[in-house]
């Protein structure tokens, strides 16, 4: 089980069917230390922004620490990202993902998605991971990513939903983790929770880090300690550059 899960969808995501109340309440049953609620930028259609949230909300519970994050889409080829500025700008936001989603256009080739990721964590000091680059739709060099991913402390994902519902073969899954491994480039293990009782699994992805040998200090999430020290190595980060 995944201790602090760096990537978790409530309610306020048009796919996400949990409160983050719900979602807390499962984490507790199963004995978590913590999850970053990263519902989807608002590109995507039928998201909301969880302003409240991100401002006014504090965990009611003290053995579950709950951080406040964002999945961000791409909105072109030159980098720019549908971060929410005015709560990263009042530095309330822990914590935030970029991953490429449906409103990018599908077939431009592998060359162009993988530029357009090093051109979105280039242009973007705030972003924190990299989620799911695997995505069948969305074909990456995982070896260029892995090497600007690292150049610029940003983790890569290993998603096990994408792996646990056939989103993205294993074979992929293996590659994204071999050329990390080659590249020293930090991965994030997360369930990227849609429904409840995804919350924490990481069974789908676990066998895989084990069969690569890839080391757990380069897991920035293999423990609550690591996945808190990530995220304040990273705060200094949450500005907007122009
Ligand atoms: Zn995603
Ligand atoms: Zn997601």
């Amino acid at each position: 089980m995944i201790q602090f899960d760096l990537h978790v969808h409530s309610i306020f995501s048009q796919c996400g069917i949990h409160t983050v109340l719900e979602l807390l309440e499962q984490a507790k049953m199963i004995g978590m230390k913590g999850f970053a609620v990263t519902d989807h930028g608002l590109t995507l259609p039928g998201g909301r922004l969880n302003g409240p949230f991100f401002e006014r909300f504090k965990s009611p519970c003290p053995d579950v620490k709950i951080l406040k994050g964002v999945e961000c889409n791409l909105l072109d080829e030159n980098g720019n990202i549908d971060a929410p500025w005015f709560f990263i700008k009042l530095k309330v936001i822990d914590i935030v993902l970029l991953g490429i989603h449906p409103n990018t256009h599908k077939k431009l080739g592998i060359d162009a998605y993988t530029d357009m990721l090093i051109a979105a964590i280039r242009k973007n000091p705030c972003i924190d991971i990299i989620t799911h680059p695997n995505d069948v739709n969305y074909p990456v060099d995982y070896k260029r990513l892995a090497r600007e991913a690292k150049a610029a402390g940003v983790a890569v994902e290993l998603n096990n939903s994408k792996i646990m519902l056939a989103r993205a073969d294993i074979e992929s899954a293996y590659d994204l983790v071999r050329a990390c491994l080659d590249e020293g480039c930090s991965m994030a293990v997360n369930s990227d929770t849609h429904a409840i009782h995804e919350l924490g699994l990481d069974d789908s992805v676990r066998p895989i880090l084990k069969d690569v040998g890839f080391p757990e200090e380069l897991i920035v999430n293999r423990d609550e300690e690591s996945a808190l020290e990530f995220i304040e190595s990273r705060r200094k980060n949450k500005v907007k550059t122009d």
